[in-house]
């Protein structure tokens, strides 16, 4: 191993996984985020309960296999470095208006989204409603707090949704397996 050249408030791994709005609203205050989302929620269960469960699936399965993983909350002072970041989310609407969707920069590449896109549809027995259908998934925060030529906000379905939430539940470690089956085939060893 050579000598760390990173800064300290820095991680370098092969993939960045964050639990969207986990740790809020703890979290904000300290790190002055204005913009304090605490996510969405349905049936007594939150997104932010939710997504860690995914999120600790996909690095416990990745690790395993031998990959670095850096875990992230959603409010963190460091800036990281990885070949792959992945930034979990579940939605919430007018009851059934959505479903699943992606998000992500200009710079990640169209066969990384094309390979999530359909190994999900194969599965997702819902609407997948689009790709960057919001702003907030267009120009997601998170982007910004790490440089990695992949980047992609991922909406497993809709919590709001009673069908989609039925399905959803039961299978919250089943989606962190995917994910990490997904990002192992696209960043082979
Ligand atoms: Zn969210």
């Amino acid at each position: 191993m050579l000598a760390a050249a990173a800064p300290a408030a820095a991680d370098d791994g092969d993939v960045l996984v964050q639990a969207g709005h986990e740790g809020r609203p703890g979290s904000c205050a300290p790190l002055h985020v204005k913009a304090c989302n605490l996510g969405t929620g349905a049936s007594g269960e939150r997104e932010r309960d939710w997504t860690p469960i995914v999120a600790d699936q996909v690095a416990r399965v990745l690790r395993a296999h031998g990959y670095t993983v850096i875990r992230r909350p959603a409010d963190y002072a460091e800036h990281d470095t990885a070949r792959a970041a992945v930034f979990l989310h579940f939605d919430g609407a007018v009851p059934c208006a959505s479903g699943a969707s992606v998000g992500f920069p200009e710079t990640t590449s169209r066969a990384f989204v094309d390979a999530w896109e359909q190994r999900y549809r194969a599965w997702f027995p819902f609407r997948f409603v689009g790709e960057n259908f919001t702003e907030n998934e267009h120009r997601y925060y998170g982007f910004r707090k790490v440089d990695a030529p992949e980047k992609m906000l991922i909406e497993f379905g809709e919590m709001t949704c009673p069908e989609q939430f039925a399905w959803l539940q039961p299978r919250l470690r089943r989606l962190g397996n995917e994910v990490a089956a997904f990002l192992m085939e696209q960043l082979p060893r």
